[in-house]
Parts: C-alpha cells; sequence; structure tokens
C-alpha cells in the first residue's frame, strides 16, 4: 500500500445551488441533505468503490469504517461477498500494523469524514443566504436547524451574525416547552434500534464468549447501567448520576440521549426537558455576537465562552471511556492469562494499539498474539472467497463463511456492540 493517502473517487455531493432548495420540507435542511449524501456514499461503495484501489487503500490507513457505518454496511444486500473480500485487505493492513512499530494514528472513518463534508456544504450556503428576509422567513416556518447543527455552524467563518441569529432562533422556539428529540438529537439515527438491540443481547457479567473484545464489552456494559440511571425517573437528580452535569442537567451527545430515549419510553419526556434546559443555555451564549472574540488565523470568530460540542462533553461518552482504560489498565498492571493460541484474543485491534500506545511491553507481546490470529482469519476470508467464485461455489461451506463478521469484530469490538459476532 503507499504511504499517502489519496482522496477516494466519490459520488458526487448532491447538487446544492442555493439556501431556497435546502428549504423545501419541514426539519433541520442540514440533517436531511447530510442524510441523503451518507446513503449514496454507503450505495456507491456498495455499488462500485469496494472494488476500487483508492477506496481500499483509504479505508486500509482507517482500517474499516467506524461501528455505526459498518454497522451499515454490514446490512446492505450482498454484503456478506463483498465484505468477504474487503476484510482480507483490512486484516493485511491491520496485520502490518501490528507487526510494525505503530506509531501513526488510525485515520477517522471516511464515511463520517463525507458526512462532515456535506454538513460543511449545508451550512455555508445556509448561513450566507440567511441575510435574506424571505430566506429567514422560510427557515423559521420550517422548523430550522436542529440543536447539534447549529452547534456546528459555530465552526463556520465569516458568519457571526448568521450563526447568533440561528442560535436566537433555536431558543426562542423552545422559550416555554421542551424540545423534541429530532431538534435535539437530530436524526434520523437507523443505527439507534439496532444499538438497542445489540445492548440487549449483552452477555452477562462475567462471561467473555470467544470473539468477544473485553475493553469493547467493558465499555458496552458501563453504558448499559449508565443508560438505565439517566432513564430512570425514581432516582432524582443527585449530584454524580451518569447524565449529569454539575448543575443537574442532561448533557448528552446525540446518540446517547436517542439511546436513553429509547430506552425508558415513560422517562423520555422528562430527560428531554433536562437536555432542552442544557442545550438552550449553551445556544443562548452562541446568540450574543457582541459576546465573541476575535480569534484570530483560521479560528475567526469565536463565541466567548465557547459552546460545548455535540457530545463533547457527554458524560456517557466518558463512562464509556472510563471502562475502556480500566479493563486496559488490567492487561499493563497484572500478569495476565497466556495467550489462547488458535482462539481469538481477548482484545480487538484497535484496543491492542490503544494498549501498545499507552504500554509498549505490555501491548507488544498482544500485538503479536493479534497478528497471528489476524493471520488465520485472512486465510478463512481467502478460502471463503474461493468458495464464492463460480468455479467452486458447489464445494460444501463451513465456519469461514461467516469469517467476514468475526473480521469486522476483531478489527473493532464495538461494531457488535461488545457482544460476539454471529
Ligand atoms: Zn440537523
Ligand atoms: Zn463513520
Ligand atoms: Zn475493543
Ligand atoms: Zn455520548
Amino acid at each position: 500500500m503507499p504511504s499517502a493517502t489519496p482522496v477516494p473517487r466519490g459520488p458526487s455531493m448532491l447538487p446544492l445551488g442555493s439556501a431556497a432548495e435546502l428549504l423545501t420540507r419541514s426539519g433541520c435542511p442540514a440533517c436531511g441533505y447530510v442524510t441523503e449524501a451518507g446513503d449514496r456514499y454507503l450505495a456507491w461503495f456498495a455499488l462500485e468503490a469496494h472494488a476500487d484501489p483508492d477506496t481500499i487503500t483509504r479505508l486500509c490507513v482507517s482500517l474499516g469504517m467506524c461501528p455505526r457505518h459498518t454497522r451499515g454496511l454490514m446490512s446492505q444486500p450482498g454484503a456478506a461477498v463483498r465484505l468477504t473480500a474487503v476484510c482480507r485487505y483490512l486484516l493485511q493492513a491491520a496485520r502490518k500494523r501490528l507487526a510494525g512499530p505503530g506509531r501513526r494514528r488510525l485515520a477517522a472513518c471516511p464515511a463520517c469524514e463525507r458526512d462532515q463534508d456535506a454538513a460543511g456544504h449545508v451550512l455555508d450556503t445556509l448561513l450566507a443566504e440567511l441575510p435574506a428576509a424571505e430566506i429567514r422567513e422560510r427557515y423559521l416556518e420550517l422548523g430550522g436547524l436542529c440543536w447539534p447543527h447549529v452547534r456546528a455552524a459555530a465552526g463556520v467563518r465569516g458568519r457571526r451574525r448568521a450563526v447568533g441569529w440561528v442560535a436566537e432562533a433555536a431558543v426562542a422556539s423552545t422559550a416555554d416547552r421542551r424540545a423534541g428529540l429530532d431538534v435535539l438529537a437530530g436524526g434520523p439515527d437507523h443505527d439507534a434500534e439496532l444499538r438497542a438491540r445489540l445492548r440487549a443481547a449483552l452477555p452477562p457479567e462475567g462471561r467473555f464468549p470467544p470473539g468477544t473484545c473485553r475493553a469493547c464489552l467493558a465499555a458496552a456494559r458501563a453504558e448499559l447501567v449508565a443508560l438505565a440511571r439517566a432513564s430512570d425517573p425514581g432516582r432524582g437528580r443527585g449530584p454524580g448520576r451518569a447524565g449529569d452535569a454539575p448543575g443537574g442537567e442532561l448533557c448528552l451527545c446525540p446518540a446517547h440521549l436517542r439511546d436513553a430515549a429509547l430506552a425508558s419510553a415513560g422517562a423520555a419526556a422528562a430527560l428531554l426537558a433536562r437536555q432542552t434546559r442544557y442545550q438552550a443555555a449553551s445556544l443562548a451564549r452562541l446568540a450574543q455576537p457582541s459576546a465573541w472574540r476575535w480569534g484570530g488565523g483560521p479560528a475567526g470568530w469565536r463565541p466567548g465562552r465557547p459552546a460545548p460540542a455535540a457530545g463533547g462533553d457527554c458524560p456517557m461518552c466518558r463512562v464509556r471511556e472510563q471502562a475502556v482504560q480500566q479493563e486496559l489498565h488490567g492487561y499493563r498492571a497484572g500478569p495476565q492469562a497466556p495467550p489462547v493460541h488458535g482462539g481469538p484474543p481477548p482484545l480487538c485491534v484497535r484496543h491492542v494499539l490503544a494498549l501498545r500506545a499507552a504500554d509498549p511491553a505490555a501491548g507488544t507481546a498482544a500485538a503479536a498474539t493479534a497478528a497471528e490470529h489476524a493471520g488465520a482469519l485472512i486465510d478463512e476470508l481467502a478460502e471463503a472467497f474461493r468458495k464464492g467464485t463460480w468455479a467452486f461455489r458447489h464445494e460444501s461451506r463451513g465456519t469461514e463463511m461467516t469469517a467476514w463478521r468475526r473480521a469486522a469484530a476483531f478489527l473493532d469490538g464495538d461494531v457488535f456492540g461488545g457482544c460476539p459476532p454471529v
């Protein structure tokens, strides 16, 4: 693989000439555009890009896509054949990385980057035209941007007044009532139902089925407990509860807010009311352009006190991260059970790499075991690929046909939410 990261060809962004084209249906115009662009991207991957060398090279530097987008790829028709081929390349890249010095950070998920580009495109177009009265009127009529996208708008340079107006409109629209989930968390989030199903299937405490990453499983278990607490109305609002900001308000990222609301329909109303209070306070700061400060250089004008990014201070994301660190600490601190040769290692590739970055001695031993397992999976994938070809289609099929799912879980255990790959 070449060392530079080429920019893959991609489906063109949907043509967007003016803000009027965005403001044609109710709901957040950015969410609508980003969802459509994201669907096109994944469809392009399935139809064409999975066999494109530039795309594969780009995927190898991030060792695939993020869990959410990987689940999207896995749910597409024909995923087994396609991902059997793609995962071979990804595992070869993973094995090389595990065997090498591994100082380079993994690149971001290319589909997430694409979503961010699409959102930037919409916000640029919209904010540039908001000074026009008819555009502002139409914007208000349709409900405007969701709140995560209002916060993202603060990152668009040179549109201080337009961002202030958008934030003011957002706060005013919910001055005397709570905002809905789509306003607070954006959306739609087609992955939320699958996350809930995976969470319900988590193995019980003390059990570690083969193929699960212990760090991913620890994160998922800690998250499950935190979600139950956040959506339990009987627990009050005492300090220190997962999901509480210092002032007692919730500050969950969009995905966790949706997860918490889905986890308990009975508690959703109270949860959303508290989230509205917290987010409205953060948007109110954006709505005061006079309080913005010139940051100079690429920073440009910034809110006087930065508005928290969506999820930047999410306590449930923190709970997950703490659980991972605690689990990895166990590998750093004490003697470990001897590696099981032939079976899947206890950490996914991402967490082996994280362990090695934190503790080279412990991480190097784990990386050697993981590289060995990557080699075994590559052989299985090669066999599954061979049996998938026309000439060998009549051969009986065995466990190698599910190697692509085990490979996805081995690259990132969070693809299956900490559950074993099935
Ligand atoms: Zn939105
Ligand atoms: Zn992604
Ligand atoms: Zn993991
Ligand atoms: Zn979160």
